[in-house]
This record gives structure tokens, C-alpha cells and sequence, in this order.
């Protein structure tokens, strides 16, 4: 005996028409710049892979298939600081590393922002020697902190998910203004 399909009460035109038409109510979105320009970003972050020690390679979990940080528009990791928005510092950072890190963070071009992944970066870990820089935000603005020795790939997405609500909620225009990036460095006491 043949299946019987019932159709639904209310069915889709067979035919519809998806051209833009500004006359019809309803096709029309409306929003702010700033919040369609932050949307733009947050779906788009893309990272420059700062691995220094063990915790990159929970970094480089998070880009395979088993997490996918592609779910989160991050897949596109970039080796070029001129291609990046977000820097994923991943490791212990050493007084060698640490010029060469914020050198590499000062050739990223604004917007940008900084992912401190594990306890070496967020706070030196349990390297309390005197190698060791205590904690990248000393060189760096960070924005998220994720703690860990080493943080998950979960817990790296986690941060991820915060960055873009942080990214979201930004007054983007008014940044525009806002102060040149020595003078923000500049602020930050590190020598070496
Ligand atoms: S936090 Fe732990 S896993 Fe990550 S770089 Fe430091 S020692 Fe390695």
C-alpha cells in the first residue's frame, strides 16, 4: 500500500520570490552600525597561534575535528600578525620570548585582542624563576584569562564564546577615537 503524505495547513509558495523588495514589510532588517560591525568581528576572529610550550598543543586540539573551533568562525589561524585579530598566547613566556611576543602583538592591526590560555601565560605558572615572565599581561592587554596547566580545548572555546560577548558589546565607533596603541603600551611597566 502507497505512504499517504498529508500536507501541512499552511504550506511555503512553490514558488518564492527572493529578490530584495523594499516594498514588502518584513525583508527589511534594521540595526545600528556599530552593533552590524560587531557582529562582522565577533564571527571573525581570527587567531594568531602564540604557542610557547605544552599548551599549544591543547591550542591545536581545539582546531582539529574533535572540537572544531570553525564552529565559532576561528578556524582561520593565521602566522602572519598583519592577518590576525586575536592573539592566543599559549605557553610559558620567557624574557627571551617576551620582545618578540609584544613586537609581534604591536604588527596586529587594530581591532585586535589577546587570549592568555593557561596558567604559565596568565601568571607565570609554577615558574617562579628568573626566566620567567610573570604573566603576559605584564607585555600585553589581555582580555581572557583561562586557567589550567593546560586548559582543555573546551575551556580555550569557552574563552573564545567570552571574547566575542566582550567583542559584541564594544562601542566600536567610539574606539575610533580612542588612544594610539604606544600610548596604551606605554602604560605598562615592563622592563627588562
Ligand atoms: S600552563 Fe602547564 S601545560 Fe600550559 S605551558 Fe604552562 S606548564 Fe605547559
Amino acid at each position: 500500500m502507497e505512504a499517504t503524505i498529508t500536507e501541512p495547513a499552511h504550506t511555503l509558495p512553490v514558488t518564492t520570490d527572493y529578490g530584495y523588495n523594499s516594498k514588502i514589510e518584513g525583508e527589511i532588517v534594521v540595526t545600528r552600525v556599530d552593533a552590524a560591525l560587531n557582529w562582522f568581528l565577533k564571527n571573525s576572529l581570527w587567531p594568531m597561534p602564540m604557542g610557547l610550550a605544552c599548551c599549544a598543543i591543547e591550542l591545536m586540539a581545539a582546531g582539529a575535528s574533535r572540537f572544531d573551533i570553525s564552529r565559532f568562525g576561528s578556524e582561520v589561524m593565521r602566522f602572519s600578525p598583519r592577518q590576525s585579530d586575536v592573539m592566543i598566547v599559549a605557553g610559558t613566556v620567557t624574557y627571551k620570548m617576551a620582545l618578540a611576543v609584544r613586537r609581534i602583538y604591536e604588527q596586529m592591526a587594530e581591532p585586535k585582542w589577546v587570549i592568555a590560555m593557561g596558567a604559565c601565560a596568565s601568571t607565570g605558572g609554577m615558574y617562579r624563576s628568573y626566566s620567567v615572565l610573570q604573566g603576559v599581561d605584564q607585555i600585553l592587554p589581555v582580555d581572557v584569562y583561562v586557567a589550567g596547566c593546560p586548559p582543555r580545548p573546551e575551556a580555550l572555546l569557552d574563552a573564545l564564546i567570552k571574547l566575542q560577548k566582550k567583542v559584541a558589546r564594544q562601542p566600536i565607533l567610539a574606539n575610533l577615537k580612542r588612544d594610539s596603541l604606544p600610548e596604551k603600551l606605554g602604560s605598562l611597566d615592563f622592563k627588562l
